[in-house]
């Protein structure tokens, strides 16, 4: 019988990245926008907006280039967590 690995070991429940999201255009081009709720956020997170951190139980949004750079399989793999308020600002 194959061991399962204890519930406790296995990581939070997984982003559903893409299900909700939302498409958005920036000075740098169309990005994909999901907002996380505040009990979705289980992490502390570098905001690229200020330069802060953004800590669990904390709102905001998460955000990827719709067009994956070159060298990476999806956008969303370069996901960034903004706080939503510089999300907005972002130009
Ligand atoms: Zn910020």
């Amino acid at each position: 019988m194959a061991k399962r690995p204890s519930k406790h070991l296995r990581p939070p429940r997984p982003l559903t990245v893409g299900a909700f999201a939302r498409s958005e255009q920036k000075q740098d081009g169309a990005w994909m926008v999901q907002a996380m709720a505040a009990d979705s956020a289980t992490k502390t997170y570098r905001c690229p907006g200020c330069s802060r951190s953004v800590g669990p139980g904390v709102a905001h949004v998460v955000a990827w280039p719709r067009q994956a750079s070159i060298g990476s399989v999806s956008g969303v793999d370069e996901r960034r967590h903004w706080h939503t308020a510089c999300w907005s600002n972002r130009p």
